[in-house]
């Protein structure tokens, strides 16, 4: 996507000098994808909301879509190897969603959507902490002794991260909900590689109040819905 600092891109639009965007920032008259910007180092693309003053500079009409992700799909907006989510949504501005929290390969189920840069921040914040909700089928049974090491969190010595909290709930011997708040690189993997139990089938069922439901098939989407985007 075509990326600018931001005054470069106030002034290439507007034919105002860097000098005096800097002015205009420096007084709160710009916003970006609804939020007051004052740094000139923002970087914005053709998919940010940019006004100025109350003229919209460049406008975004924000989508938010749920995806239900099959496994075998990439979450990225471009592989050479694979088919990627954006090419499972059939609307018109498919190209300008980022995805929300991915998904490896070989995991299924609920993906987010959007081209509002405000909203996925917010989600993905390490701060608001929402509870995402993984089905998980392992190779070898497991037991109640899971549930204590998911809660008390795992150091992973390549980050050099312990895991926040989570909750781990036994459905049968090979079966398990696990709730994240955080989403590390392959951290359900990694945590049940922990007691060398290879994950099988990885499923996610909801990102904080956002559940998939039993409506959405494989490889369909859908747009959330008012209460869905601003309850998440
Ligand atoms: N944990 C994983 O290991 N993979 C995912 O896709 C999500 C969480």
């Amino acid at each position: 996507s075509k990326r600018a600092r931001l005054d470069r891109f106030i002034s290439a639009k507007t034919g105002i000098n860097k000098k005096h965007v800097r002015v205009l920032l420096a007084k709160g008259q710009v916003l970006v994808d609804g939020e007051v910007a004052r740094d000139i180092d923002l970087i914005v693309d053709e998919f940010s909301h940019v006004s100025l003053d109350g003229k919209v500079l460049q406008a975004n009409t924000p989508s938010y879509v749920m995806l239900h992700k099959p496994v075998g799909v990439v979450s990225a907006t471009i592989d050479d190897k694979h088919k990627t989510v954006i090419d499972l949504l059939d609307r018109e501005d498919k190209h300008s969603l980022h995805i929300v929290g991915r998904l490896d390969l070989n995991t299924s189920g609920l993906l987010l959507l959007t081209n509002d840069g405000r909203w996925s921040k917010r989600l993905m914040s390490p701060q608001h902490k929402v509870d995402k909700v993984y089905r998980v089928t392992l190779k070898n049974p497991i037991d109640e002794s899971y549930i204590a090491a998911f809660a008390e969190g795992m150091y992973f010595a390549f980050e050099d991260i312990t895991t926040q909290a989570a909750k781990l709930e036994i459905v049968d011997d090979h079966t398990a909900l696990v709730t994240l708040v955080e989403g590390r690189y392959h951290q359900i993997k990694r945590m049940f590689g922990r007691f060398r139990n290879p994950v099988i089938g990885l499923h996610r069922l909801s990102v904080g109040a956002i559940e998939l439901g039993a409506q959405l098939a494989v490889g369909e989407s859908r747009d959330l819905s008012l209460s869905e985007i601003q309850n998440v």
